[in-house]
């Protein structure tokens, strides 16, 4: 479930999360006491997802409840 964000994000990917981060679609964010990060990404048409994302040192895993279900770009907005 891990992967690395630069080589394993697809770049539209991570394009369309930046694109949401810059949109203000990044709902909350909130630590968690076993490091991971649990979060919500609206996608602007009234919906939101939840993700539950773990952070290593230049890795990523993370869940999302969106259809697409892991590292997808509500993931990649949370980590930009
Ligand atoms: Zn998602």
């Amino acid at each position: 479930m891990y992967i690395r964000l630069s080589e394993h994000f697809a770049t539209p990917t991570l394009q369309r999360g930046r694109d949401y981060a810059n949109r203000g679609l990044v709902v909350d964010l909130e630590p968690l006491e076993d490091g991971t990060l649990r979060g919500r990404v609206s996608n602007g048409r009234g919906k939101t997802y939840r993700q539950q994302i773990t952070l290593g040192r230049d890795l990523i895993g993370g869940i999302c409840s969106c259809p697409v279900g892991h590292n997808c770009k509500h993931v990649a907005a949370r980590s930009c």
